[in-house]
């Protein structure tokens, strides 16, 4: 009998609920562990208060001596609270968040110590990063890297260590993490935006991007995630036939919460609301033992941050609760994967939002602009747009058989729909007084404030407006949103730009108003921009056919897709909004295509692995049980026996078939993979990986899935699908 697997089912359902005790109001402990402006009026000086202000607001650069100051207050108030080290914390092009921890405590001699946190450190370390990938960014240079302190995301404490969020860039100034482009890009579309704003309002100083992310995941007993080494190892089942109840009933969406889970759940809200991360929404998706969990919106830098710290936390508080978490958009083949809808928004210093329609006219023609702004950013940079969310463990959705799929449209609903159908047959040039109170009275002005059929009911789309914002919803669960949002963003901002000249000088040279030349682009991005505005069920054969024609591209693999990546397109329009120069995109889309084979290379090894070692044995066990069983009856029956034992001897066969179709395939994976390695050109390695190596995932698997079927189940030594899908 396979001993872990039963083993880890056994103690699974012993397992209770982890009392949580929630003595205090959430919005009582909300942000008690993070240094916020509350904090920083108690433990800093004036002079350090109005200046760190500054840099959060102005981006001013903060003095040494001042930084002094603040290090001293930040030290205080983290030592009140029980702490011992800090760490810069940052976010390396790994994926994951890195943080190395150096103790307060300093020794002065004479057996004496004292706690210290100087200006230095908070403002700048050098971490010893060379085993960051850079895209050969460091080896180019010879250049080390250092991480510098982001002001406008607060430091906070989590255990006992106090963490200051920071850009981590090479002496020579590349960008070596997700945040220091992010950044870039937050900038350039706040200037762009600002300056489109004056068209409508002189006040506006500041436009910020918005992000409202939401986290899908799957919650499996940790035991039972450790019995699978494809799940240890690679986050997702390899193989594994699907459970005769998968997720066909809808059961689980919406439902009860299992108790188990909502522990944890509270537990995680309670960790979230001490780091101020502020979760609103929990429940069940759709597939079984899959969840999810969304704050309110925030600033986007911060958000970016607050969900990263939060897949951290995530895991740690799983430990507590005998969980595995699962990011992985795909963990297991048949129900649903997971992904992270990016909501995203623009708004202004006066508090608008300019994704939001008005009450007026005027504010929604506005709003029009910035949403049709958007919908050319996104027609245009199509590609780009698919290369920002692409990753080996993406594919597995986009582009396979789930909604949304590789290629990326946008959805607006009816109402909108209606609205730029008419905007569409402006007049060209000077509008008639007619046409203009037409326009405001029965275009513009019946934009409701709030607009009703803007559900996109089969939630099939990956680029949707939803009634005050867009929510991008082909971005995977395991992504880091800053990459997303740093395309969306510049990309956005490049088309503003683009909109500011051309109206500018359509008032300047054909002499036209100010609402007669926006009008008239509006027009024109409206006509252009129509190939990527779909409304239909956007999965499946017929939307591919009918996207095709409409020249869309759809790059079902991330290969493919990251190529947009480093299109003189692309490349051009990061370098001129400061956001990436060439070096960086270049080093970035390396590192994002050596990280793809990678991936396949590790699921391959443990592919092989697991067929080689653990299945193909079973099967043969299984089948000597069953030789035996045939032998005993020739000895009972004599000469009769096969009238008894056919059916054995079919399987015997059978079994005989997959061992062998498991083991050619296995050492073709093998021999694929080899010559894969040898491959030097990473374009041509991805390649292999993607279209040699990894179908052979498949056939391994369907001759593995087919034994679990055959094999009596007391031998089968991967625990289920029904039982990590249904434990909870
Ligand atoms: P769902 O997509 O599950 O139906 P909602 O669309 O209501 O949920 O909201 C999802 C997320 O969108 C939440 O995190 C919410 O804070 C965020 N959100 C709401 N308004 C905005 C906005 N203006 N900008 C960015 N995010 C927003
Ligand atoms: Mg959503």
């Amino acid at each position: 009998m396979s001993t872990l697997r039963f083993h880890a089912i056994k103690k699974s359902l012993n397992k209770k609920p982890i009392k949580i005790e929630e003595a205090e109001r959430r919005s009582n402990i909300f942000c008690a562990n993070v240094f916020n402006e509350d904090k920083m009026r108690q433990y800093l000086t004036k002079e350090a208060f109005v200046s760190v202000m500054d840099a959060i607001v102005n981006g001013t650069k903060i003095d040494r001596v001042v930084a002094d100051h603040i290090s001293t207050g930040m030290k205080e108030w983290a030592i009140s609270k029980g702490v011992t080290h800090y760490t810069h914390w940052f976010q390396p092009l790994t994926g994951a968040t890195a943080e190395k921890h150096d103790a307060f405590f300093e020794p002065i001699g004479n057996g004496r110590a004292i706690e210290k946190f100087g200006g230095g450190q908070l403002v700048q370390q050098e971490p010893d990063a060379s085993s960051f990938p850079n895209g050969g960014i460091r080896n180019t240079f010879e250049a080390r890297g250092y991480t510098a302190w982001d002001p406008t995301s607060p430091a906070f404490v989590y255990g006992t260590t106090l963490c200051i969020p920071t850009v981590f860039v090479a002496y020579t100034g590349e960008a070596l993490d997700y945040k220091t482009p992010l950044l870039r890009a937050l900038q350039a579309v706040d200037n762009a935006a600002v300056e489109v704003c004056k068209y409508f309002d002189k006040n506006v100083k500041k436009v910020n991007a918005s992000l409202g992310w939401e986290q899908e995941y799957f919650l499996i007993d940790r035991g039972l995630a450790a019995s699978r080494p494809d799940i240890q190892l690679t986050g997702r089942t390899l193989l594994g036939h699907s459970s005769a109840k998968g997720q066909q009933l809808d059961d689980h969406y919406f439902g009860t919460i299992p108790k188990r889970a909502m522990q944890y759940m509270r537990d995680l809200e309670t960790e979230c609301m001490l780091l101020g991360i502020p979760v609103k929404t929990r429940h069940n998706e759709v597939a079984p033992n899959q969840f999810e969990l969304a704050p309110v919106y925030d600033e986007a830098n911060l958000a970016v941050d607050h969900n990263s710290l939060l897949m951290d936390v995530m895991d740690k508080v799983a430990q507590r609760h005998d969980f595995k978490v699962l990011f992985h958009e795909k963990p297991f083949a048949g129900v649903n994967g997971s992904g992270k809808h990016n909501n995203w928004s623009l708004s202004t210093n006066t508090g608008v939002n300019l994704l939001g329609p008005g009450k007026t006219p005027m504010s929604n023609l506005r709003f029009l602009t910035f949403f049709i702004n958007t919908i050319k950013a996104v027609h245009d940079n199509e590609e780009l747009i698919r290369a920002s969310i692409a990753s080996a463990s993406n594919d597995h959705r986009l582009g396979a058989n789930e909604a949304p799929p590789a290629i990326i449209s946008v959805f607006i609903g009816e109402q909108l729909t209606n609205v730029l159908d008419e905007l569409q047959n402006v007049t060209n040039g000077k509008l008639s007084p007619e046409e203009k109170t037409d326009l405001k009275l029965n275009v513009v002005g019946k934009i409701p404030e709030i607009l009703l059929d803007n559900t996109d009911r089969n939630r099939t789309s990956p680029f949707a407006f939803t009634g005050n914002k867009f929510e991008f919803r082909a971005v995977g669960s395991t992504a880091n949103c800053a990459n997303p949002m740093t395309v969306l963003n510049t990309i956005v901002a490049n088309q503003l730009i683009e909109f500011k000249k051309e109206v500018d000088n359509l008032i300047d040279t054909k002499g036209l108003k100010k609402d007669e030349a926006i009008f008239n682009i509006l027009r024109e991005y409206i006509k252009k921009s129509k190939n990527i505005l779909f409304e239909g069920n956007g999965y499946g054969e017929a939307w591919e056919k009918e996207a095709k024609k409409r020249g869309l591209s759809n790059h079902k693999t991330t290969p493919e897709a990251l190529k947009a990546k480093v299109s003189k397109k692309t490349i051009k329009i990061f370098e001129d909004l400061g956001v990436l120069n060439k070096v960086e995109s270049l080093s970035r889309y390396e590192i994002e295509m050596e990280e793809y084979v990678l991936h396949i290379q590790i699921e391959g090894r443990v592919l092989g692995d697991i067929a080689r070692n653990h299945v193909v044995p079973t099967a043969v066990r299984y089948q000597n049980m069953l030789i035996e069983n045939v032998k005993g009856l020739k000895e009972i029956y004599g000469r009769d026996f096969k009238k008894f034992a056919k059916q054995q001897m079919t399987l015997i066969e059978e079994i005989s078939g997959h061992i062998e179709s498991i083991n050619s395939n296995v050492t073709k994976m093998i021999n694929e993979r080899k010559t894969a390695n040898h491959i030097e050109d990473i374009d041509k390695k991805a390649d292999a990986y993607c279209n040699k190596v990894k179908p052979l995932f498949n056939e391994i698997r369907y001759h593995c899935d087919k034994l679990e079927l055959l094999v009596d189940d007391e031998l089968w030594p991967l625990t289920k699908y029904r039982e990590l899908l249904f434990t909870n």
